[in-house]
């Protein structure tokens, strides 16, 4: 008999509520069976605390080495003049791509039947921190500016793999989300490409529509049923998927990959929670969210399937939720439900 391959990844319990909703994470993956061999790393106030480096590099060789990882929320601890791991690891394995799914999980809030997905920049634009102050006589912050940098090669990269992935998970329409009606030239590249890629590559096999930010956020508020697939450029794809998560019941709810030309990286949205650290409340179902997104991400989608379902039936036939859901459960007792119905369906 052939057994499954294992698959080696990177395991980052993380900061705050991390290590409490990576136990009950990985309790739900030991129950579906995933084949994964994990090499459990340190990063955030946690590599500071193992190793004095928030990115310590045995995380980064190890990453480097499997390709893969799943993340739990980091601290990157104010004073000290550390960057955000988080940022350095985009940068360290070029995670280009930023996926947010958002779907309804519980009826019964503002929205139903959301299921929307948001394809983010995550390395170019806005975002990529060049700043700077002019002094004019004694204010020396008489002036602050931002650079943003978009390349019609790194918005190319971005838009293949959003128009490949919405292909491949059965999704029907791509919407470019943009401003090139003033920043002609930043957002007007984004735009531009995605509009000549998809005539050349794409047209016949999805639709495609553009809009621009402002409008698209009131649409969203209005009738986000309309929309399938956003894609968009850094900042804006910041401010968007927080918004979709929010459609859903917020953060605790949103899984992200951030996918790479070097790795994968898996993690909840939402950060550390320090206010409810320690307590074994939290919800991990953002983090079992993104783990089902690692297990598509590995071709494993009938586990991924198992999961998700086993969340849904946890939360709608068996009632079982979190404080922060307005339920009773405590994580334990979360886990330990969401786990029954893993194993008995
Ligand atoms: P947060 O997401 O940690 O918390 C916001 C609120 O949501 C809090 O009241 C918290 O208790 C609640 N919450 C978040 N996740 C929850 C969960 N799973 N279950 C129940 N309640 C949950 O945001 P914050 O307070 O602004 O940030 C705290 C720290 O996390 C900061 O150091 C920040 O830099 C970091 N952070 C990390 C990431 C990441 O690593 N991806 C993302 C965002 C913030």
């Amino acid at each position: 008999s052939t057994a499954t391959p294992r698959i080696p990844a990177t395991l980052i319990a993380g900061d705050g509520i991390g290590p409490e909703i990576m136990e009950a994470t990985l309790q739900a993956l030991d129950a579906l069976g995933a084949p994964f061999d994990w090499d459990a790393q340190t990063a955030g106030l946690g590599g500071i605390q193992a190793a004095g480096d928030p990115l310590p590099d045995a995380t980064l060789a190890s990453i480097r080495k499997t390709r893969l990882a799943l993340k739990g929320p980091l601290e990157t601890p104010s004073g000290g003049g550390y960057r955000s791991s988080n940022v350095r690891l985009r940068e360290a394995f070029q995670l280009y791509a930023n996926v947010r799914p958002t779907r309804t999980l519980i009826p019964g809030g503002r929205y139903e039947n959301i299921d929307l997905l948001v394809v983010r920049e995550n390395l170019e634009g806005l975002y990529i921190g060049h700043e700077a102050y002019i002094p004019i006589d004694d204010d020396p912050h008489a002036v602050a500016m931002a650079t943003g940098v978009n390349t019609r090669k790194g918005s190319l990269r971005l838009l293949e793999y959003a128009f490949e992935h919405a292909i491949a998970t059965g999704r029907k329409k791509v919407t470019l989300v943009h401003k090139a009606n003033i920043m002609k030239a930043l957002t007007g590249l984004f735009l531009e490409t995605g509009q000549q890629l998809w005539e050349r590559k794409y047209k016949g096999r999805i639709e495609l529509d553009s809009v621009i930010i402002d409008a698209c956020a009131m649409k969203l508020v209005l009738n986000p049923w309309q929309f399938d697939v956003l894609v968009t450029t850094n900042l804006f794809g910041d401010i968007l998927s927080d918004l979709t998560a929010g459609l859903v019941g917020g953060l605790g709810m949103a899984p992200g990959a951030n996918i790479g030309t070097d790795a994968a990286i898996f993690e909840a949205v939402h950060g550390s929670a320090p206010d409810i650290a320690g307590k074994g409340i939290a919800n991990p179902t953002a983090l079992m969210l993104a783990a089902a997104m690692m297990l598509d991400h590995c071709k494993l989608s009938e586990m991924a399937t198992r999961l998700r379902q086993a969340l849904d039936a946890t939360f709608n036939a068996d009632g079982v939720r979190t404080g922060d859901l307005k339920g009773k459960a405590n994580t334990a007792e979360f886990t330990k439900a969401l786990i029954a119905r893993i194993k008995n369906g």
